[in-house]
């Protein structure tokens, strides 16, 4: 008992240090470990088998819509970077450079890449003549480098893993369209496997891509009301073509640049899908992408548990059979020791089975969502954890959503009343969460915003709950309605 408790204590609670429970949940669950290069961490089987599953989720969609994956260098000449300009000036700062390579200085430096617009723009200049040629429709999977002055691990590290699409079209519809589709397929991934809501929205411009003409995002709140930018989709238009010199021969015989687009989702809904789920116990892990979904522990003093084996062996291996990802714990330690470090983990289901239960001919299944405990027959114990993992997967979205729902501001109209709300909630210790505020569309009231409130825009939804008809800064008239929040 004296262990037990001891085993929670290490984890700070939410309400005390949201950031502190964080770092403590995903260290206590084995996920990660910092390295000696700053910003850069090892993803743990557990942590790299979220990302597996993860994208195995998105690379499916990919591939059902028609794109193929491939792979590009990790270095990208620097004269690459100067073919765009607001694409140098957007990444220059964060970049990491080779500068020197079997003993000798390079004539030109080689960065590792942030992102993979450049390189692949190259190649499709020399890939793409003709309208035959076209779409081009390649996804990458790949490491990418951003020298981050603030790191958090998952959430935004120097080198991290994610995919990048890079398609281009012979239109500026048809690769509009792409853009759409991409973001669509990142709502459903996120919102179907991770239990993640989202909104779905435009970008300002102050926010999007640097050489994106529109940039659109999935936008997620986490438990302490901060927003995650949790996929992007970005109409490039012809900016990367002109930069790189990708023209076609049309149908009517004229030299045209093609339409590109890119879009992409990072490690970063690892941390995203901890955030908005974790609770003072630790992970609660999604069943659809939890690398364990049951973990089953026998229970009883020792002498009995030959005759407890004997039902606990076929049912661990009929749950195997059916697909489930079960693992078996064990080990010689106390049950309340073992409930402890699977709750830490987020495993969705516990599965116990004692003597007394061997007798009654059933399991008993405790869930991490909600903590309630179940008895259900033995003959049909694998349906009865399918129908609880999908349950506990429904259970867990409608709880973010409507966790998000509480934490939506929709009746904030000015600067000045954002300012006092904060203030009121951070009085009480609560969460400023989401405001839903009109805007002009000027930069400066963008601006002016994050200096005062540190809220920032997150996206103009393409559903919005409410429309607003004044600009939350200088009170003329709205051109958007847009949610503004503090951010990761
Ligand atoms: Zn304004």
């Amino acid at each position: 008992m004296k262990q037990e408790k001891a085993f929670v204590k290490e984890i700070t609670p939410q309400s005390k240090d949201f950031s502190r429970w964080y770092i403590d949940a995903i260290k206590k669950a084995d996920l990660m470990d910092y390295t000696s290069v700053r910003g850069c961490i090892v993803f743990k089987p557990d942590g790299y088998e979220l990302w597996e599953r993860i994208q195995a989720a998105m690379d499916q969609r990919f591939k059902d819509t028609g794109h193929r994956n491939a792979y590009f260098p990790m270095l990208i000449p620097e004269s690459f970077f100067q073919k765009e300009k607001e694409h140098v000036e957007g990444f220059n700062p964060e970049l990491p450079w080779v500068t020197e390579a079997g003993g000798e200085k390079l004539e030109e430096r080689l960065a590792l890449r942030p992102t993979s617009e450049t390189t692949i723009g190259q190649m499709y200049s020399q890939w793409i003549q003709s309208y035959r040629d076209l779409p081009v429709l390649i996804n990458q999977w790949a490491n990418v480098f951003r020298w981050e002055k603030r790191t958090m691990p998952f959430l935004r590290t120097s080198e991290f893993l994610w995919q990048e699409g890079h398609t281009a079209h012979a239109t500026e519809e048809e690769a509009r369209q792409e853009t759409m589709q991409m973001l669509e397929i990142y709502r459903e991934v996120v919102e179907q496997e991770l239990a993640i809501p989202v909104w779905k929205g435009k970008k300002t411009p102050r926010e999007r891509f640097a050489g994106a003409v529109d940039t659109y995002s999935i936008e997620a709140m986490m438990k302490d009301g901060k927003a995650v930018q949790a996929g992007t989709s970005h109409y490039l238009g012809e900016n990367f073509a002109k930069g790189f010199d990708i023209k076609f021969l049309d149908r009517d015989n004229q030299l045209k640049y093609v339409h590109t687009t890119s879009w992409g989702t990072s490690t970063r809904l690892i941390g995203s899908m901890i955030m908005v789920h974790g609770d003072d116990r630790g992970l609660v892990l999604p069943p659809r992408v939890a690398p364990t979904q049951v973990v089953m522990i026998p229970v009883g003093p020792a002498k009995l548990r030959e005759k407890v084996m004997e039902q606990f062996d076929p049912l661990f291996d009929a749950l195997k059979a059916a697909g489930i990802r079960v693992r078996a714990d064990l080990r010689e330690e106390t049950p309340g020791w073992k409930f402890n470090e699977w709750e830490m983990r987020g495993v969705p289901i516990r599965l116990e089975i004692g003597p007394r239960d061997v007798d009654k001919n059933q399991a008993i299944l405790a869930r991490r969502d909600t903590g309630e405990k179940v008895a259900v027959v033995l003959d049909g114990a694998v349906q009865s954890v399918k129908d609880l993992l999908d349950e506990i997967q429904q259970n867990m979205f409608q709880k973010a959503l409507a966790f998000r729902e509480q934490h939506s501001h929709l009746g904030i109209e000015t600067l000045e009343d954002l300012k006092e709300h904060i203030a009121n909630k951070e009085n009480e210790q609560g969460i400023p969460g989401w405001v839903l505020a009109g805007w002009c569309g000027e930069d400066s009231c963008e601006l002016k915003v994050k200096e005062e409130t540190k809220f920032t825009t997150r996206n103009i939804p393409f559903a919005p709950p409410a429309t607003k008809s004044t600009c939350l800064a200088c009170g003329g008239e709205a051109q958007d309605t847009v949610w503004f929040a503090r951010s990761y």
